[in-house]
């Protein structure tokens, strides 16, 4: 045998895992499936048709950025991570906030606080970066301040963890922004590349901020991964189109174009071009032989209304307020309100005082609360913490029941032991939604998922056209995602590289829990199966859209709730790969886009 057919023989006979392949995963955050066109997003288009199209995508729900940040960084779902939602009740006072137990999660010194405090109870499953790190391989997270730490969450001593607040001690408004310290010899390396120690200020489109980060990416980071000779694992987490689709104004109080309009279709391009400049990287080193990458985006998105549609699809005139639902429950538990992130000070809601942030702790004082509500855009989690917190669940519920604004009700497993199927039909349990796991963060009682529904005269398809009630300070025609609409759940997801198929088109779901798994195995490294503290609901290797990799069996499932008394019951569609579930939409029919009545 020649020389030069007997190292093709080796180099074919060895098992993937033994090649020194890299991975990058780039998140387009609020990327959505259909979005995603020649005209606007050359590169991604590209990679959809030369590597793998996931053409039966799925965020995790709650759709929303750190929960979905959590599942890609570990390959698990939410009740494994205890990142159910970018806002939580902890239960404990938070120094990060100035004492708020409702912390929005993106923010380095919160997520170092809730690590500290609830050690493996938050985020126990080990993140892929960390494993790679530990392996010996190289490693980065950079982009978006919040969903770039989670992904070296356990690890970030000493990590390549680069976001908005590196090199700046205190965030915007003065608190300590927990930036990770960089390793000198990185520091000066961005600065030479970029010509700054730290990123710019968001804009929209994000354009000058994340110049930065691909500045960083393709001048440091790649160049020094490359000189170290070793594999690396690398995240990208683009802002964009996110940031560019809640903020937009292309048609503030109307439906369309809402988020597809000129404004947001800009942002889409500014995450390709971020992504195609790190390709032209890869290329450049000689590094786009050997890494596989995974494209993949946190959450679809939707138009926001502020009111609910009439029968013939004309939207009255705006009526729910930032925080309706923290001012809803305080007026059904007959209870005053407080805001956590206004240094818990009682509000006049005959004033017309409302939460700042949506949140709200209800109850005779703060420090005794009988109900707590977490606003999270698409989705509210309301709380009820102490002793008679199942007689509030169920109060609450029971008009939550009859409230226009619901799409979708789940309830703590808890409250549904006893006489709890009688008392919640209509409910779904959070089971069901792989929301109970190992992980110790408490647990909301209720989850609503907001009414959604189809603009009129919009005529892009139900995903696209895809309107939602949300908990906001946006407006009617800005944009938003957290629902467990199909347009929330349908991200953008193709990978392209060596060890993926080429010009293959995936119909079997997939999820972003599924990426970790995936890139793991590619690199040959164990994510912690011999930890299984860490909890089971784990995401699968997407086998099928390896090379070599066969077809999967794929079935589907409707859960169904006990209907309430007034009819409402909770549906929720799946689909479902061994243990791994997908869910494309839930809610009472006619109520969610994309949920199907059978
Ligand atoms: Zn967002």
């Amino acid at each position: 045998m020649k020389r030069l057919a007997l190292a093709a023989f080796l180099a074919s006979a060895l098992p993937a895992a033994a090649q020194p392949h890299n991975v990058i995963i780039f998140v387009a955050d609020g990327l959505r499936y259909g979005s995603v066109t020649p005209d606007i997003a050359p590169t991604m288009s590209r990679i959809k048709s030369e590597g793998v199209d996931f053409a039966n995508s799925h965020a995790i729900y709650p759709t929303l950025t750190t929960a979905n940040a959590s599942a890609i960084a570990t390959g698990h779902y939410l009740g494994d991570t205890g990142d159910y939602a970018n806002v939580l009740y902890t239960g404990f006072p938070l120094v990060a906030l100035q004492g708020s137990n409702v912390p929005f999660l993106e923010n380095d010194a919160v997520l170092q606080e809730m690590k500290a405090h609830f050690a493996d109870g938050y985020m126990g499953p080990l993140p892929l970066l960390c494993a790679a790190q530990r392996a010996g391989f190289s490693a980065a997270a950079i982009g978006k301040v919040g969903p770039a730490a989670i992904q070296m969450i356990d690890c970030l001593s000493g990590a390549i963890e680069i976001d908005d607040v590196t090199a700046k001690a205190k965030n915007a408004d003065g608190s300590a922004s927990g930036a990770i310290t960089l390793d000198p010899d990185i520091s000066k390396a961005i600065q030479a590349a970029t010509g700054a120690a730290s990123a710019p200020a968001t804009e929209l489109p994000n354009r000058p901020q994340q110049n930065w980060f691909v500045a960083a990416t393709d001048m440091a980071l790649l160049p020094a991964f490359q000189a170290k000779g070793k594999p690396f694992a690398l995240l990208f987490w683009s802002r964009d189109p996110d940031a560019t689709q809640h903020a937009q104004a292309d048609s503030l109080g109307s439906l369309t174009p809402g988020i597809n309009g000129p404004t947001a279709k800009a942002a889409i391009a500014n995450a390709d071009s971020d992504l195609a400049a790190i390709l032209d990287t890869l290329k450049k080193l000689g590094l786009d032989k050997t890494t596989d990458v995974f494209v993949t985006a946190d959450h679809g998105f939707s138009t926001i209304a502020k009111a609910v549609p009439d029968a013939k699809g004309d939207l009255p005139p705006a009526h729910f307020p930032q925080g309706f639902v923290a001012i809803d429950v305080s007026i059904w538990l007959g209870a005053k309100l407080f805001d956590p992130d206004a240094g818990y000070q009682e509000l006049d809601l005959a004033s017309g005082d409302h939460p700042a942030r949506g949140n709200g702790i209800i109850g005779a004082s703060a420090d005794a609360p009988m109900a707590v509500v977490a606003a999270n855009g698409g989705t509210d989690f309301i709380y009820t913490p102490g002793a008679d917190g199942r007689a509030h669940a169920k109060a609450i519920f029971e008009r939550l029941l009859d409230a226009p604004y619901v799409g979708a009700l789940f309830v703590n497993d808890e409250l549904l032991k006893g006489d709890g199927a009688k008392d919640f039909a209509g409910a779904l349990p959070m089971s069901a939604l792989r929301l109970i796991g190992a992980a110790n963060v408490p647990e909301p009682s209720i989850v609503i998922g907001f009414r959604s529904f189809e603009a009129k005269g919009c005529t892009l398809g139900a995903e696209l056209c895809a309107v939602e009630i949300a908990d906001t300070s946006l407006q009617t025609g800005q944009g938003m995602h957290g629902s467990p609409s199909r347009a929330d759940t349908r991200n953008f997801m193709a990978a392209i590289g060596p060890d993926f198929k080429a010009k293959f088109t995936d119909n079997a779901p997939v999820g972003n829990a599924d990426i970790a798994p995936t890139l793991a195995h590619i690199l040959g490294i164990d994510l912690g199966a011999n930890n299984p503290s860490a909890g089971v609901l784990t995401g699968r290797v997407i086998a099928e859209a390896l090379a070599g990799g066969k077809k999967v069996t794929v079935s589907r499932k409707v859960l169904s709730a006990l209907p309430a008394k007034n009819g409402v019951k909770t549906v929720l569609d799946e689909q479902l790969v061994g243990r791994a579930a997908y869910f494309d939409a839930a809610g009472i029919p006619g109520r969610v886009v994309g949920v199907k009545d059978k």
